[in-house]
């Protein structure tokens, strides 16, 4: 036996195929722009991206505007008809804590969206980037009183209730400025999903809404309010789910209990929450959203009529199914090692490091849920073998690492640029300045024209909050 393997591929995860050409560009894992030009720069909407990084900065986020409306539009019509089909219609709101800047939220907003905010500082964007309040929605299990007070002087469209004290604190709110205040009440359906599952229990441990149990007497209390309107029930199971049965089955206990309650009076909508999965890496195989809302409409209407009750206007959240495909991070290499690693069965092999000069500020999720994702070299192609690649960020942490496994060329060298693709939720939006890294620009490209919507941030910037360094 060779004690010594020189087979990278040792150490791959196994759903990890070598492929065939490590410059390939697999189908539905990158925006919808992106290509190859002929002198093998990966290029968006016509602009080889190492153009953007040297006139923007690197790292950068780079989003396909075009796909990212036509992802927004896409939800919509898929929502619209399928709720036409079964008799009602639908109000599909787009997640902005997965990715929010202006004109993101005049994007979803010109295709039609509603948007939801999760805390004052979302809604502050939304307002200020013209979204007009009455198309907003406020969630949050610990709102502010400050919060619901703007919330509710502003006009917002709806406010998702995530606790029995909230319904008094948004009552007063509501009182004191002398409006009628739309409110949901978000319950948790005992129904929680992730990829590939869903678990349906009766009990749920997590801080988010109320149970099944107690939501009679919360809508109950609703009710006396006058200050309130009660719109309807809210859930949301999860996140990154890639099939229907989960969010089935939780519309079909959450319509059980609409039923239940429509014996206090009318309730309007029903609001299924958001939660539709996205491919990182070529292994993962999510429904598309027309399969989605056709399923789910199924299975409302199918319950609707076994309950004898009529179809509700049904409201959804998607956040990452939208922004999340749109968007690429590109990086630049620094360096690069050839570490030895034992092999359980025994031997060792080699995994190649490719450090970069960004990492779990610029993208937490690997860092925080373990999250794979694939990269691709973007200033050339290379005619070299696959290798097994770890891509890893600069930060004093060994955990942090952008993408843990994916074939990339073997004469990768410092210099060339990679770009990680799906990077366009819960990227940005959980960017942190950790070892006093700027938080990096985004930018947007359409029709080969290039345009900056979030300013990277400087030194002096990061410098600035810092009180000790003020002049005396
Ligand atoms: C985060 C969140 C969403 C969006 O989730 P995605 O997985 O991005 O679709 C929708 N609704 C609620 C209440 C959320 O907290």
């Amino acid at each position: 036996m060779a004690a010594h393997s020189l087979d990278s591929a040792d150490l791959a995860p196994a759903w990890l195929e070598i492929p065939a050409d490590p410059n390939d560009l697999a189908p539905g894992l990158w925006p919808a722009n992106t290509t190859r030009a002929a002198d093998g720069r990966l290029s968006l909407a016509g602009i080889p991206v190492d153009e953007l990084a040297a006139t923007y900065g690197s790292p950068l986020y780079v989003i396909d505007e075009a796909d990212f409306r036509g992802r927004a539009a896409r939800t919509r019509a898929a929502f619209d008809s399928e709720t036409a089909r079964i008799g009602t219609s639908a109000k599909v709101y787009y997640a902005a804590k997965a990715f929010l800047s202006a004109d993101i939220a005049r994007w979803v907003a010109e295709e039609g969206l509603y948007v939801d905010v999760c805390s004052g500082g979302e809604l502050a964007l939304a307002l200020a980037a013209g979204i007009p309040a009455a198309r907003l929605g406020l969630h949050g299990n610990n709102k502010s009183l400050a919060e619901i007070d703007r919330a509710v002087g502003a006009g917002i469209g709806a406010i998702v209730l995530d606790s029995l004290q909230e319904i008094d604190r948004v009552a007063d709110a509501a009182a004191r400025h002398g409006v009628v205040q739309n409110v949901r009440l978000r319950v948790n359906s005992g129904v929680h999903a992730d990829t590939h599952d869903f678990l349906a229990t009766s009990h749920e441990d997590q801080k988010f809404g109320i149970t099944r149990a107690d939501a009679p007497a919360a809508v109950a209390k609703i009710r006396a309010r006058g200050e309130l309107k009660f719109l309807g029930l809210h859930c949301h199971i999860g996140s990154q789910i890639f099939g229907s049965a989960g969010f089935g089955e939780s519309a079909a206990r959450m319509l059980e209990l609409h039923r239940d309650l429509l014996a206090g009076g009318d309730i309007p909508e029903l609001n299924l929450g958001g939660g539709f999965g996205i491919a990182y890496t070529r292994a993962d195989d999510p429904a598309e959203i027309e399969t989605l809302a056709a399923d789910i409409a199924d299975q409302v209407a199918t319950e609707a009529v076994r309950l004898g009750i009529a179809v509700p206007v049904l409201a959804f959240e998607p956040g990452r199914y939208i922004s999340g495909p749109t968007t690429m991070s590109l990086y630049e290499v620094g360096t690069t090692k050839d570490v030895s690693v034992a092999l359980p069965e025994g031997g060792t092999a080699i995994r190649r490091y490719l450090s970069v000069d960004g990492g779990m500020s610029d993208n937490a999720r690997p860092a925080l849920y373990g999250a794979q994702y694939s990269a691709r070299m973007t200033n050339r192609v290379s005619a070299a073998a696959p290798a097994l690649s770890r891509v890893a960020g600069k930060h004093c942490e060994s955990g942090d690492i952008v993408v843990y496994n994916e074939y990339l060329p073997a004469d990768v060298v410092p210099g060339d640029r990679i770009a990680v693709p799906a990077t366009g939720a819960y990227c940005w939006s959980l960017a942190s300045n950790y070892n006093f890294l700027g938080r990096p620009a985004v930018v947007a490209v359409l029709n080969g024209e290039s345009r900056l919507l979030v300013r990277g941030e400087t030194e002096t910037e990061l410098l600035a909050r810092d009180a000790g360094l003020d002049k005396k």
